[in-house]
């Protein structure tokens, strides 16, 4: 799944932003979406994309 900066996570997973491929970070059900904050203090709106699952 994917979700915008605001929007309650519905799948627990690990996210990176859409923007930012590098930038992974591990949401739970229930969590809000954060801002994006790669390269420290500036941080903008985003859409946080599921990561695929391993193939192996
Ligand atoms: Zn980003």
């Amino acid at each position: 799944m994917q979700g915008k900066t605001g929007d309650k996570c519905v799948s627990s997973g690990s996210y990176h932003c859409h923007q930012h491929t590098g930038n992974h970070k591990t949401f739970n059900q229930g969590d809000i979406f954060p801002k994006c904050d790669f390269g420290g203090a500036a941080t903008h709106d985003t859409t946080w994309v599921e990561d695929a699952p391993p193939t192996t």
